[in-house]
């Protein structure tokens, strides 16, 4: 997420509240949501079978009851207290920080047929 201090614009992880020190890698999702490596890093560890349905902060989509999906709790300091990220956007996050060469991130979920 954003927001603004003395006219410049600060950019910070919804789910860790840390703000991004433009080296750092974090990821972008809908609406100016963002995961750093250390929410990453989180959500892969603590994701659970949600019992309500809910609505995923990284892509929008609403997911059934049932579903895995990781909410920091209690909400971080600066945090995004309505900050959810389904299980979906957790493995995407996964492959592409793999995938970035300057980023120090060895794949934590094995791949599968869809997420090869
Ligand atoms: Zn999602």
């Amino acid at each position: 997420m954003q927001r603004t201090e003395d006219g410049m614009i600060i950019i910070s992880c919804d789910f860790t509240g840390e703000d991004w020190d433009e080296v750092q890698p974090m990821i972008e999702g809908h609406q100016g949501s963002i995961i750093s490596l250390v929410g990453l890093n989180l959500a892969i560890d603590h994701a659970c079978e949600q019992s309500q349905k809910f609505a995923c902060t990284m892509c929008l989509r609403e997911h059934e009851a049932g579903e895995r999906a990781w909410k920091p709790n209690p909400t971080p300091q600066g945090g995004n207290p309505r900050a959810m990220i389904c299980w979906d956007c957790i493995r995407q996050a996964d492959r592409s920080f793999t995938k970035d060469s300057d980023t120090d991130w060895d794949r934590k979920i094995a791949p599968d047929e869809r997420w090869s």
